[in-house]
């Protein structure tokens, strides 16, 4: 759970490095920009066209006539798992829940995590979707076990991050298209909501089952974030992925959505990325600070960073 910009897809692959475990990349998003879009999955082909999601569609609903339509799932999502219905799925019981489409979609979803674990052979499904809906909706799946990383950022370095320019890479045939970017405005009022969102979950599930991860602590000591993701899911591998303090093995993955490093394989080195304290203007800086003060010091994020 978090913002975007705040490192959730490298740490998504990090987790799906580990023995056992699977990186999913952005679920939320498969069926409308994975299947009805047709965008690429992190292995680089068309996802409708990737042998892995094909076999997860089989593993997860059988028979192709027997396939949720996407069209109609992104209508569900929509209606039931919105940010703003986070608190509402948090108060649901066990299904039914009487709320009709999400009666409709969560079993849909539930057999989508349950479908890449079998396929993978992985006991831990990452999901980097950084929704809070969504990762309340967890709750209410019938066989998933689920735990949270509330994921933060400081919300300069993310304002400047969507003011950067950024290829896309996972639109077929547009090698020169960019990442859509966006004002600081929107990049506070969304890190303002989507952490505030993170928060409600947490303190639904408590301490074993969720935790706070600051970026900056991440790509400070990959390992130790590691170790501590994979110790609260009691699924500590013996071995860990890491070449050296910062340099991480990938394999290659099929991450449906997320930044464009899902397509990186190889050796990736982690490093604290600080440009944005130099080169974020005074205006962004000032307008991002103000806006999320609410919640700068609960993550330990000074409030001044003006040279
Ligand atoms: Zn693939």
């Amino acid at each position: 759970m978090g913002w975007t910009r705040s490192g959730s897809t490298i740490l998504d692959s990090v987790l799906g490095a580990l023995e056992g475990w699977v990186s999913a990349g952005e679920l939320h998003y498969i069926w409308e920009r994975g299947l009805l879009e047709d965008r690429l999955c992190g292995c680089g082909v068309p996802l409708r066209e990737c042998p892995f999601w094909r076999d997860v569609w089989v593993a997860a609903y059988g028979r192709e006539e027997d396939r949720p339509d996407p069209r109609q799932v992104v209508i569900w999502q929509q209606q039931a798992v919105r940010t703003r219905h986070t608190p509402r799925l948090l108060r649901m019981g066990p299904l039914p829940t009487g709320w009709e489409p999400l009666d409709a979609y969560a079993p849909v979803a539930a057999a989508l995590y349950k479908g890449i674990g079998e396929v993978a052979g992985a006991e831990v499904v990452v999901d980097s979707s950084k929704r809070p809906s969504d990762a309340a909706l967890l709750g209410v799946l019938p066989g998933i076990d689920p735990y949270f990383v509330h994921l933060v950022r400081d919300p300069r370095a993310v304002a400047y991050s969507w003011q950067r320019r950024k290829a896309t890479l996972d639109l077929q045939g547009a090698t020169d298209a960019e990442m859509p970017r966006h004002s600081s405005l929107y990049s506070a009022f969304g890190w303002l909501e989507l952490n505030g969102g993170a928060e409600l979950v947490r303190r639904h599930f408590g301490r074993h089952r969720s935790m706070l991860v600051r970026y900056e602590d991440f790509v400070a000591a990959p390992a130790a974030t590691v170790e501590r993701v994979a110790g609260m899911a009691g699924e500590l591998p013996d071995k860990l992925p890491f070449t050296g303090t910062h340099t991480v093995t990938l394999q290659p993955n099929h991450m449906a959505g997320g930044n464009p490093t899902r397509f990186n394989a190889g050796d990736v080195t982690l490093k604290p990325d600080t440009e944005w304290t130099k080169r974020l203007s005074r205006g962004s800086n000032l307008l991002t600070t103000l806006t999320d003060a609410p919640l700068l010091r609960r993550y330990r994020y000074p409030l001044l960073t003006l040279r």
